[in-house]
């Protein structure tokens, strides 16, 4: 199947081309099921990854047919190698466009993206990492273990905190490393569950960095525990809203 045509992704492209959004032409090459609710995608970035320095928790504007209408999504590149252009896409199973696409992906289909937005330099001299993520930002998370191992510090500590909402979820390959602690969380209460997990382990963090990627109530109410209670300053945060709760990223 051959990419999308740029026309019909609306007033979000229109804005994304005026502010200098590259596109590209992604290729998948091979599809893998991870679990019954998370499969990858690999792909090559028809010259994503030699025009873009690749940095953790890179991410890229995928554009899904929907009908001939357009939809936007983040997704985040995994195991990128720019020698090759070639990356994964993990995929978090859900009703969706995005989701529906990947779930009958195969090798040789098409699909456009833009870059524009994505950028995280790794913080220097922190004393640990605090991160609240769930499968839609594992794949980013993941980035950030492999970031750590690889860096100056490879010592330093995350605690982390998944929700997730399928059994199957917590069998999803997390990167972390014997001094890490993984805390998965169901999804109950709309999210709180997660929120009370992370507010009820509250310590002086203010030497550490705070990341946290979830749906946008929840993002809201961890970046305030990572304010308030963890004492984190504000330029010692990273917070972003992967997905919203009952209605389309849009
Ligand atoms: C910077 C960035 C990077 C991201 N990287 C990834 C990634 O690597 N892998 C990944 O899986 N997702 C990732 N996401 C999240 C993904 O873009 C959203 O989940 C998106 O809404 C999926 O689009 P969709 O068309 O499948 O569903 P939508 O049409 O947006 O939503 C349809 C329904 O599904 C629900 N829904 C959407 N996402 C989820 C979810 N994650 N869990 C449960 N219910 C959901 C919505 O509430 C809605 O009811 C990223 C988001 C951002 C902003």
């Amino acid at each position: 199947m051959s990419a999308a045509p740029t026309r019909g992704r609306g007033w979000q492209g229109a804005v994304l081309k005026l502010l200098g959004g590259d596109d590209f032409e992604l290729t998948v090459t091979g599809t893998e099921v991870i679990t019954d609710h998370y499969v990858r995608v690999n792909f090559t970035g028809g010259g994503l990854l030699k025009k873009r320095p690749l940095h953790p928790t890179m991410w890229i504007r995928m554009w899904f047919d929907d009908a001939g209408k357009l939809h936007q999504r983040g997704y985040t590149l995994v195991d990128a190698d720019p020698a090759t252009d070639t990356f994964g896409i993990e995929f978090a199973i859900h009703e969706g466009v995005a989701a529906r696409w990947a779930q009958k992906a195969q090798p040789g289909d098409m699909i456009n993206a833009t870059f524009m937005g994505s950028k995280f330099a790794m913080p220097e001299g922190v004393r640990g990492w605090i991160v609240a993520g769930d499968p839609a930002s594992l794949p980013a998370i993941n980035s950030l273990l492999d970031a750590i191992s690889a860096s100056a510090h490879p010592d330093t500590p995350a605690r982390i905190w998944l929700e997730y909402q399928h059994e199957s979820d917590k069998t999803i390959p997390v990167r972390s490393r014997p001094q890490d602690t993984v805390e998965w969380v169901a999804r109950e209460r709309d999210g709180a569950a997660l929120v009370d997990a992370v507010r009820a382990a509250a310590f002086d963090a203010s030497d550490h960095f705070g990341w946290v990627a979830l749906d946008s109530v929840s993002t809201r109410a961890v970046l305030a525990s990572f304010k308030n209670e963890y004492r984190l300053p504000k330029n010692s945060i990273k917070a972003q809203a992967y997905w919203i709760a009952g209605k389309p990223f849009s």
